[in-house]
């Protein structure tokens, strides 16, 4: 297994499979036209499932699937079905907004995806509306009770908090994942790409989280677990479980074993990295397995990033990127990376 200059394993790796995105986040991709990838640049499933194959022999086991909206990619199980023939990969995943959740959901999980995430901020549909551009929340709710009504274990909700947005639904979700029998993961706002109207106090940290969670239900109990997840668990007094990602204010870059590949082939080795390696080049241009692997080993063993931890060092924090530098370099996108 290879390891970066912080002794990181490579183990992870965030598969973004298109940049398209049919909700318009304020808090990831508020704008309704950006620059987008060519579609003679996005990495064909034969070209991504050779890269797969790639990172399985340098020690990655997890692969989950995002973008933009993963589902909008047409025959996502055909490539799923490719990367799950892979018997290394020990973990296959997807998060997806879960719109096209209701009528993909059979056909991914016979291709072999083994775990599912839907982002969920919300339960009220005005709300939904106004945060998304996007009237989907019905729909939203359909593909989660459709996993749900699966018995499809590991099915996970991950909710942005944003103070004045959503703070005050918490217990509302939490309550909601009980009944569909997922666990929970509130994340802080983070500050990357297109989270263009970000600031600190619109950060709800995760002592906040935690604290008004237990103004509902009393003593919240510490899961010690061994874990390079970004998630810190938690159980409730009824044992419900549920997660803090406190990326924001107590980054997890000491453990972080993840990293990205955009639709198009750039690899990026941190979610603030603001460039990436061209893996769709030597690709193309016929390089062997053997020359991609000493390719991406010498990137992995020199990597330094700990972006989030660094953006803790700033002073004055603001987005990480302007809209007007996104626009010209589509790959700083959170939409585009994959998140
Ligand atoms: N479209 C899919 C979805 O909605 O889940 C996958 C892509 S989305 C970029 C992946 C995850 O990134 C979502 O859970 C989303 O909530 C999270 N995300 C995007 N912008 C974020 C931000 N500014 N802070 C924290 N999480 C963010």
């Amino acid at each position: 297994m290879i390891r970066d200059t912080f002794a990181r394993p490579l183990r992870n790796l965030r598969l973004s499979v298109t940049d398209r995105c049919n909700l318009r986040c304020a808090y990831c991709m508020p704008e309704e036209e950006y620059a987008w990838l060519p579609r003679a640049d996005i990495l064909t499933f034969e070209e991504t499932a050779r890269l797969v194959d790639v990172f399985a022999d340098l020690g990655v086991d997890k692969v989950r699937l995002t973008g933009g909206e993963p589902l909008l990619r047409k025959d996502l199980a055909h490539l799923v079905k490719m990367i799950a023939a892979e018997s290394r990969i020990r973990d296959l995943a997807i998060t997806t907004n879960g719109i096209l959740l209701g009528q993909e959901a059979q056909a991914l999980r016979d291709a072999g995806i083994h775990r599912v995430t839907v982002s969920l901020d919300t339960l009220k549909p005005d709300r939904f509306q106004a945060l998304t551009r996007r009237d989907s929340l019905t729909q939203v709710l359909e593909g989660i009770e459709t996993v749900r009504a699966m018995s499809w274990p590991g099915l996970k909700l991950d909710t942005v908090v944003m103070r004045g947005v959503n703070d005050d639904e918490l217990v509302d979700l939490v309550e909601f994942a009980r009944r569909m029998s997922a666990e929970i993961r509130f994340i802080e706002y983070m500050d990357v790409g297109g989270a263009t109207r970000w600031s600190m106090d619109k950060v709800v940290a995760r002592a906040e989280i935690l604290e008004r969670l237990s103004e509902r239900y009393g003593r919240i109990e510490d899961i010690v677990e061994e874990s390079s997840a970004p998630a810190d668990r938690f159980r409730l007094g009824d044992g419900l479980t549920f997660g803090v990602i406190s990326s924001t204010t107590a980054p997890f870059c000491s453990s972080c074993d993840r990293s990205r590949l955009t639709a198009d082939g750039q690899w990026l080795l941190c979610l603030y990295a603001r460039t990436g390696m061209d893996l769709r080049k030597p690709l193309r241009d016929g390089a062997s397995k053997p020359e991609l692997i000493a390719l991406l080993s010498s990137a992995w063993a020199a990597r330094r990033d700990r972006g989030a931890e660094d953006r803790l060092l700033l002073t004055d924090r603001q987005p990480l990127i302007q809209i007007t530098e996104l626009k010209a370099k589509p790959h700083l996108e959170m939409h585009t990376r994959g998140g």
